[in-house]
């Protein structure tokens, strides 16, 4: 099956490329992937997208993007991408492809990554039981809601320390969980932790599990100055922040897309065009959006802005290649 336009994700990014791109008249094709409407998903309340004053269930918010998109022709494929081929000189006979569930094979004049990124989890058990009930992995996404309260962050790096500081500014105090005896974290940021009075960091901790009834109430650290000297210690937490870094989704790539040491796709500058695996030459037709994109700013705006970046350089490459909106 042929498309002007396939968008592989679904979360801001995917769904606002789609409405672009189907107002351009690309007749976009998503393919939503296995967590439709994204990472925010995992979230409780969106309260910082605007256009929405009282705030927004994630699920509300990501269904009005789809059927926004939707509305102006987007088609939709629940299913995973299993396999990508992309052209370095994409022809009418040879164009990029991608296969959906290993069996179905789409073929694409512009193709669009918003595969999102994860967070990473500690993985114990306690931490799916509360998940969006006193776990999350967005200081920026929940943390007002944690107002005056007490909460823990993991992580030693810098978005542990961005994260602490910023639920700092809201919260009674804040407890880093940090495993090794320093931090990671640069220079600067280390200094504001570590000056910063509501800020209490608990270095070579580790989490066992946490507590409470039906929500965070406290977590269970172990203390690790060597295998023989473990004690628990027990804090009283309402929220607890993961913040030991992110993964982005962008593994089916590799083979075809330049990626950082991270994972993170390659852009250059304002402009959403990805690059082959020397990272010099353009692949043409080829655009990434989102968290797959960006180490930096991880939000919903961000990535909304930048889907919307990706359909208006996809129409344009076909403007320029002046190739017909349908075959
Ligand atoms: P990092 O990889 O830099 O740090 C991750 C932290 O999580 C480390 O302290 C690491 O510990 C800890 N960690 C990892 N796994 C576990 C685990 N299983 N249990 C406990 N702790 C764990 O990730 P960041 O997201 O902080 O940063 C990613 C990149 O983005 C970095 O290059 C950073 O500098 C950059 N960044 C820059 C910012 C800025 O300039 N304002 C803001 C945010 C990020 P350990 O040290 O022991 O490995």
């Amino acid at each position: 099956m042929y498309t002007p336009c396939l968008i592989i994700g679904s979360g801001p990014a995917g769904y606002t490329a789609a409405i672009y791109a189907a107002r351009a008249n690309m007749h976009p094709l998503v393919i939503e992937g296995p967590q439709i409407g994204g990472q925010l998903m995992t979230t409780t309340e969106v309260e910082n997208f605007p256009g929405y004053p009282d705030g927004v269930a994630p699920f509300q918010m990501m269904d009005d993007m789809r059927r926004q998109a939707e509305r102006f022709g987007t088609q939709f494929i629940s299913g995973r991408v299993t396999k990508v081929e992309f052209q370095s000189h994409p022809t009418k006979d040879q164009p990029h492809k991608v296969w959906v569930d290993d069996t179905t094979i789409y073929e694409a004049d512009t193709v669009i990554i918003a595969t999102g990124a994860g967070a990473k989890y500690l993985g114990i058990p306690s931490e799916n039981e509360y998940r969006g009930r006193g776990v999350s992995a967005c200081a920026t996404c929940d943390g007002f809601f944690y107002r005056k309260k007490i909460v823990a962050v993991v992580g030693g790096g810098d978005t542990a320390c961005e994260e602490a500081q910023y639920l700092a500014g809201l919260c009674e105090k804040v407890y880093m969980i940090v495993r090794k005896p320093y931090l990671r974290a640069s220079n600067i940021m280390q200094e504001r932790v570590k000056n910063n009075p509501k800020i209490e960091i608990l270095f070579e901790h580790n989490t066992l599990r946490l507590t409470g009834e039906n929500k965070v109430e406290g977590a269970d650290l172990v203390y690790r100055k060597g295998e023989a000297d473990e004690t628990v210690r027990h804090i009283d937490i309402n929220g607890f922040f993961l913040a030991i870094g992110h993964k982005p989704n962008t593994e089916l790539f590799k083979d075809f897309v330049a990626r950082d040491a991270e994972g993170y796709i390659v852009t250059k500058g304002y402009s959403p065009q990805c690059y082959d695996l020397s990272g010099e030459y353009e692949l043409p037709g080829i655009f990434a959006a989102g968290d797959c994109a960006d180490p930096h700013y991880r939000q919903a705006i961000i990535a909304a802005a930048s889907g919307c970046k990706s359909a208006m350089e996809a129409d344009k490459y076909r403007r320029i290649l002046d190739l017909t909106p349908t075959k």
